[in-house]
């Protein structure tokens, strides 16, 4: 009988003996309760005062001048394009395997998107294919440090000099990493991110921004804050003429529940990156030289690291594989025990809504409804955003080696009886992966 699950061998993870701890997060303590409790008994949901201190907390941590707090990433990233002063007919550059909130709201602006390619081992965007998507109306990159994985910023940040363009770092896959000694997020001109609960900061349903520059600040505070669209925050002159109303027409105030935990999630967020960045590289130093596996990781010895990992990914490489597709594996790793997953976010070039929706000008395309020139036609050179091969792996929470190990072997063990699983193959294509991740729930066997 073969040794593998699939074909009837004993599974390499004993499910039943993994502690919940090892996968939970966030991790809720009686003090993330006691904050919570406070906003609720106190009526204070709506308020700003938690809020505001978090900000300033927030930012002192991101070693940015201000912070503001959004009820999601999506509106935070939103007022970041905004304050770049992104209007009809201007363009951002994004990378097109990411999650659609990092570019699908330049729609809200009139703007539009132009997809750049990503590099096939940092899985970010390609600073070498950067330059092709440029345009006369490009205001802006939107770097996203995918899945953990910082940029690689110097020549991101050189080309945007030259270019004159504006760069938004989408920080949601990475708060607190660092590129090269320095945190993420104070590379570009300005940062948004994500701290729903599924991220690796996690505070519920919030999002933050922070920049250096005040004028970004109010133009970012102006667009969704209306409570706060007064002098007290605002210095620009030419924004104060609308006081009280949001700029954007939207409102982007946060759940001070939300606000209260983040506090206390921030307070601890350090030492349990560290102990997630221990355990994720003792499971891929279990992994070393396994054919058609590699560690999608940065190297850590010029001061850069993935912070808090997440949502964690393996690069594969089927030619050292005969070729055996990475849905296959993934069939084969989810009978050993755990529930890994082929592609990551699909590319967003070839979503409908990136081709032919309407819903702007009911005359064209959103995609094309205020530029002059077809956009779209730069979606054809981004093969590797449409052919890279990744699969999910575990995201540890803690070093835990003994089950760690169980892990690392399911991986082992099917890629090197991968010859077993080369019959039954149907080969399901190249392109694979959602276009976004399950955040609430275990993924499924
Ligand atoms: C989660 C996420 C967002 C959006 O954040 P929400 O808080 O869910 O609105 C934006 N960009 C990326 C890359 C994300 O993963």
């Amino acid at each position: 009988m073969s040794e593998l699950a699939i074909f009837g061998g004993k599974p390499a993870v004993d499910e039943k003996i993994i502690p919940e701890s090892l996968f939970k997060w966030p991790i809720v303590t009686k003090e993330d309760e006691e904050a919570v409790l406070e906003v609720l008994r106190r009526g204070a949901m709506s308020g700003l005062d938690v809020t505001e201190k978090f900000e300033k907390e927030f930012a002192q941590w991101q070693k940015r001048k201000y912070a503001i707090g959004y009820c999601n990433g999506t509106m935070a990233l939103q007022a970041a394009m905004y304050a770049c002063k992104m209007g009809a007919g201007d363009e951002i550059i994004c990378p097109s395997k990411t999650y659609w909130a990092s570019c699908l709201q330049a729609f809200n602006l009139n703007s539009t998107v132009v997809f750049a390619d990503i590099h096939p081992t940092s899985l970010c965007i390609d600073p070498n294919d950067i330059e092709r998507c440029i345009g006369p109306r490009t205001k802006a990159i939107m770097v996203v440090h995918y899945l953990g994985h910082p940029a690689d910023m110097d020549p991101i940040m050189e080309i945007a000099k030259k270019h004159n363009i504006l760069v938004i770092e989408d920080v949601s896959h990475a708060q607190g990493g660092m590129y090269k000694g320095r945190m993420l997020g104070t590379f570009g001109h300005i940062a948004a991110m994500s701290i729903m609960s599924g991220k690796s900061l996690a505070a519920g349903e919030m999002g933050m921004l922070a920049t250096d520059d005040k004028e970004m600040y109010d133009r970012a505070m102006a667009y969704c804050h209306y409570e706060r669209n007064n002098s007290k925050y605002i210095t620009t002159e030419y924004l104060q003429k609308y006081a009280s109303m949001p700029l954007g027409g939207v409102k982007g105030r946060v759940n001070q529940l939300s606000s209260a935990m983040a506090r206390v999630q921030l307070k601890y967020y350090e030492e349990r990156t560290a102990e997630i960045r221990k355990a994720m590289k003792y499971f891929w130093s279990l992994l070393e030289g396994v054919p058609g596996l590699r560690a999608h990781m940065v190297d850590e010895s010029d001061g850069s690291n993935m912070a808090g990992w997440y949502a964690p990914h393996g690069l594969y490489c089927p030619e050292e594989l005969e070729g055996l597709s990475v849905e296959r594996f993934c069939d084969a790793v989810r009978k050993e025990g755990f529930g890994a997953s082929p592609g990551a976010n699909k590319a967003l070039h070839m979503h409908n809504i990136f081709k032919d929706y309407n819903g702007l000008n009911f005359e064209k395309p959103a995609r094309i409804a205020f530029t002059d020139r077809d956009v779209r036609e730069l979606d054809k050179e981004l093969m590797v955003s449409e052919q890279v091969q990744v699969y999910s792996i575990p995201w540890f929470k803690h070093y835990m080696p003994e089950y760690i190990e169980m892990y690392a072997n399911a991986f082992k063990k099917v890629a090197l009886n991968y010859k077993e699983l080369l019959a039954g193959d149907e080969k399901r294509g190249t392109e694979s992966g959602r276009w976004f991740f399950y955040s609430d729930k275990k993924e499924e066997k």
